[in-house]
């Protein structure tokens, strides 16, 4: 049986600016639009999320095997754009994704993205053969990144409690 998480709902209502997910009226117009929902037959379907969100069924957004409801939005804005309600779709995602991530349930490669960020400063790390082909095309070197700084900033996101650093 499907439960409902007040709790969630409550969080998800009051991180979502203006409180305007209570006025989608399910008209689908985000599913229509959404590359990764056409690209999998509707198996990723932006407004069943919302719909859920609303209703705060915890199960049916964290859950193992259907993972990729939460993750596989790609963050594109089309819905945003086109929504006749202006739900801030991509709002809504962002909230349940902080949530997955702080439940652990964030995948593999999400962490690890992050993980290298946290210790190179950079989402990818310089490499001697791009420093090399740099030089051969004349190209000025690339500064490092402040480590240190950048990983005081993690920090106070506790992005370091979450990668167990
Ligand atoms: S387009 Fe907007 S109003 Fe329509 S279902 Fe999607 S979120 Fe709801
Ligand atoms: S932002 Fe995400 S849900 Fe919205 S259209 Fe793009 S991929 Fe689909």
């Amino acid at each position: 049986m499907v439960s409902v998480d007040f709790e969630l709902r409550k969080k998800v209502m009051d991180a979502h600016i203006k409180d305007t997910l209570k006025y989608c009226y399910q008209c689908a117009r985000c599913t229509d639009v959404c590359p990764v929902s056409k690209v999998t037959d509707g198996r990723y379907d932006p407004r069943q999320i919302i719909l859920n969100s609303f209703l705060g069924l915890k199960e049916a957004i964290f859950n193992q095997e259907s993972n990729f409801n939460l993750w596989g939005c790609t963050i594109c804005d089309t819905c945003d754009e086109v929504c006749p309600q202006k739900i801030g779709l991509t709002e809504v995602f962002a909230v349940l994704r902080n949530m997955s991530i702080t439940m652990e349930e964030g995948p593999e490669y999400y962490t690890s993205q992050a993980s290298t960020i946290y210790d190179s400063g950079k989402a990818i790390p310089m490499q001697t053969a791009i420093e090399r082909r740099r030089d051969q095309l004349g190209l000025p070197k690339i500064e490092p990144p402040n480590i240190e700084e950048v990983q005081k900033i993690l920090n106070e996101t506790n992005l370091n409690k979450i990668l167990k650093k």
